[in-house]
């Protein structure tokens, strides 16, 4: 239906950008003014339909989904190195290949997994698998046993910086801790960055802290308003396989979710009342609660050793000193594989999460490499496995990146970036937290894409996808996506499709492919991705993150290390 509509608007855009920002070099004060000709007629290579069919071929029903340690996964990953490698790109994994080896262990919990809260007093309850809780046992192990008391904690919490200490000194050590998502509610922007999301809130910091502590399990009480995302969410994403990166940190026995009514029953049984205690969590002075049940569980598990590979690739620099330094995009080609013990659709195709960025980084990719001329720095193209299974591939390539952390200036990351139409909106969520913003802000003028503020920042979405991996290692990095306003539709219109796909499609089967997608927005979100690309790997100067920002740290240790 949206198909008739096309009124050239990109060729505007880009006349636009053009006329403006080559033929009129008088305008020297905006940045994009800087992007010499070449690499505005590069960009202008960029094509949806190209990017159509990229999405049209990962996202079909033979590449089975493309998990990660399946068959479907490498014939994408496969798929993808066969483009770079036509596009006449540097190999840039092992061994001179476009293959990275990420090493991960494949854990299924078994049905002889049992899972159980014994009350001191009266009968122990037997939970469903999937309908009332998940859980996986982390220490990749085949079995362990679990018989420990449970311990509200909380939100779990333990930031100094804000002076929160939710475990209060108690010794947890063997035990198995209840705790919410999320962090204390705010609008104080010096607390907990206030309605945003640190990551003190998300789930993952939740267990990497429990296991710290030297706790044998979590149990984290799943509430929508507070996750953000319904049951089905988490039951679809805590199912079947779980992969986890080898690893010899200290892990927990039951890293797990509740639903919220198992966990009122279970405080009622025990004569609790799991409201009170969810709000007693919101102050400073709440304390570990020690409750009179415990965590009874037979934790069985198939251990698999798996080997996938991020798709790496390189055009080096124009610049023989720069070249040594690189900016870098990213878009993870995973998704959730098949589940052929499921009726009906049993494959999660991930047409937008995340063929999409795929198609999108392969076209940038593509005219990157024809383009006569090269920025100063190298570019490395990065298509990442297992970011379904917890941003795993782009941990492993942020821990061994092809160029050193400390000389990459920028990751610009896609993921699922909707087919809906033309946006004047773009989103940049984080970028503003680096010194590129004004460059970010300039261009975003010029292409006529308007900068909206993360719709959601309570949800957290900075530390959901891979981007994350880049800043844990110092390097100054973002998504970029669309807007809610789209041409022609008001930006309820956006907001409506935003929240149908959230609800119906995402992470589920019905993410699929429909030659109704318009794919022009995702040509010109990629075509913005470019120019900021091109910039980044230009100026100067590396990119870096604005004072006191929670990742300074971590690129002022990468950068001594690099050089
Ligand atoms: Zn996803």
């Amino acid at each position: 239906m949206r198909k008739t509509l096309v009124v050239l608007p990109l060729a505007f855009i880009v006349t636009f950008f053009t006329a403006q920002t080559v033929r009129k070099p008088a305008r020297a004060a905006s940045v994009s003014a800087h992007l010499p000709s070449p690499a505005i007629s590069a960009l202008e290579k960029i094509e949806p339909e190209h990017i159509r069919a990229h999405v049209r071929f990962l996202s079909h029903d033979l590449l089975e989904g493309r998990g990660t340690g399946q068959r479907g996964g490498d014939i994408a990953a496969e798929y993808i190195a066969t483009q770079f490698w036509l596009y006449g790109l540097k190999a840039a994994g092992d061994n001179g290949t476009f293959f990275q080896k990420v090493p991960l262990v494949g854990n299924t919990p078994a049905p002889e997994t049992t899972f159980e809260l014994a009350p001191n007093k009266g009968e122990a309850l037997r939970l469903k698998p999937l309908d009332e809780y998940v859980a996986y046992d982390e220490t990749q192990n085949s079995s362990s046993d679990i018989d420990a008391d449970i311990v509200f904690v909380g939100y779990g919490i333990e930031a100094p910086e804000y002076q929160w200490d939710d475990y209060k000194g108690v010794d947890v050590r063997g035990k198995v801790l209840l705790m919410l998502v999320n962090e204390p509610p705010s609008n104080d922007p010096n607390f907990f960055k206030g309605p945003a999301l640190t990551y003190y809130g998300r789930w993952t910091y939740k267990y990497e802290q429990a296991a710290r502590k030297g706790a044998v399990g979590a149990i984290l009480i799943h509430k929508t308003d507070m996750a953000s995302y319904p049951w089905e969410v988490v039951r679809n994403s805590n199912s079947g396989e779980k992969e986890y990166l080898k690893s010899d940190e200290p892990s927990l026995k039951a890293a797990s979710w509740i639903q919220l009514e198992v966990a009122r029953k279970l405080a009622r049984d025990a004569g609790m009342d799991i409201d009170k205690m969810m709000v007693d969590a919101q102050s400073r002075n709440f304390h570990p609660v020690a409750l009179p049940v415990r965590l009874k569980a037979h934790m069985v598990s198939k251990i698999r050793q798996i080997t996938s590979n991020n798709v790496v690739a390189m055009l080096p620099g124009s610049d023989p000193k720069l070249k040594n330094e690189a900016v870098i995009y990213t878009a993870h080609y995973d998704h959730l594989g098949i589940r052929p013990d499921m009726p009906g659709d049993n494959i999660y195709n991930g047409a937008r999460d995340n063929a999409t960025g795929c198609g999108m980084l392969l076209e940038l990719a593509r005219v990157f490499a024809q383009s006569p001329a090269r920025p100063r720095r190298s570019i490395l193209f990065a298509s990442v496995t297992a970011e379904e299974q917890g941003l795993l591939g782009s941990e492993y390539l942020g821990k061994h990146p092809p160029v050193p952390a400390g000389r990459i200036s920028l990751d610009l990351n896609f993921d699922d970036v909707p087919p809906l139409g033309e946006p004047q909106e773009v989103e940049v969520s984080g970028a503003e937290r680096t010194n590129f913003y004004p460059t970010v802000e300039a261009t975003a003028q010029e292409f006529r894409l308007a900068i909206r503020p993360d719709s959601h920042p309570e949800a957290g979405h900075y530390y959901r996808s891979d981007h994350f991996s880049l800043a844990r290692v110092g390097v100054p990095s973002f998504s970029i996506n669309e807007g809610m306003k789209y041409k022609g539709h008001t930006s309820e219109w956006g907001m409506q499709q935003a929240e149908e796909f959230t609800n119906k499609h995402y992470h589920q089967p019905s993410d699929e492919y429909s030659p109704s997608m318009d794919f022009r927005g995702d040509s010109a979100i990629a075509r913005f991705g470019f120019a900021l690309g091109w910039e980044a790997a230009s100026q100067p100067k590396l990119a870096g993150w604005q004072k006191g920002d929670e990742f300074e740290k971590a690129r002022m240790q990468s950068e001594g290390a690099g050089h």
